[in-house]
């Protein structure tokens, strides 16, 4: 009988705004507006709301169930896509020296609790026969990695294995340090404790040497 309420206050609610929700596109394209259902979203919200007791009817609550679907639909725009298609070129420079870029800022979101976690990612990479990509396509699989539900293990390994498929380098080195939202503001509640996850493949997985360079190229000093 609950859900009968639930959803008749839903189309209430529904019939109250414009018809909007299911509607909004933002800057990532049509693919990325179709593939998530705002109207779904926007419904999902109104029941969390109801379920805490809060008035989902009142001023400042009006609006906020079709704001968290385009916000579901702006954090959540990389689930299912590839993200080695994110790099779009490479160059052959004729040069094997490792390249690294630090300090990658991303924000994602805890599949465990759907919170943020937010902090950085640093890569490593040894070109193979000279081959490089632009420097900025890797701040991009950081950031399209970054936009699905996760865990900061999983995404560790996805930013290598992008880059992986996408170059083919000797090797890959990846670092990411976090600070997880569902450790600091519920359960254990340790605000500032960050998480680390490192990824090799390729040579920085069997060579040492190559490792430790890497390593101590990536980590914060
Ligand atoms: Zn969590």
């Amino acid at each position: 009988m609950e859900a009968s309420v639930t959803n008749l206050a839903y189309s209430r609610l529904l019939k109250s705004r414009s018809k909007s929700a299911t509607k909004v596109r933002n800057d990532l394209g049509d693919d990325a507006g179709n593939r998530v259902d705002q109207e779904k979203l926007a419904h999902a919200a109104s029941l969390i709301l109801e379920a805490i007791g809060e008035n989902v009817f009142r001023e400042g609550l009006r609006d906020t169930p079709a704001r968290f679907a385009r916000m579901f639909q702006e954090l959540c725009y990389g689930v299912g896509v590839d993200a080695s298609t994110e790099i779009t070129c490479s160059f052959d420079e004729g040069s094997d020296g490792l390249v690294v870029v630090r300090d990658i800022g991303f924000n994602s979101m805890c599949e465990h609790h759907l919170v943020p976690f937010i902090g950085t990612a640093n890569i490593a990479y040894l070109p193979k026969n000279g081959v490089v990509t632009g420097l900025s396509k890797l701040a991009r699989v950081v950031e399209l990695t970054s936009r699905r539900p996760q865990v900061q293990e999983r995404m560790t390994e996805e930013i290598a294995r992008a880059i992986e498929d996408a170059i083919d380098p000797s090797g890959v080195a990846v670092l990411v340090e976090a600070e997880h939202f569902c450790m600091s503001m519920r359960g254990i509640k340790k605000p500032g404790s960050k998480t680390i996850t490192t990824l090799f493949k390729g040579t920085m997985k069997t060579d040492m040497e190559a490792r430790a360079e890497a390593l101590s190229l990536l980590r914060d000093k």
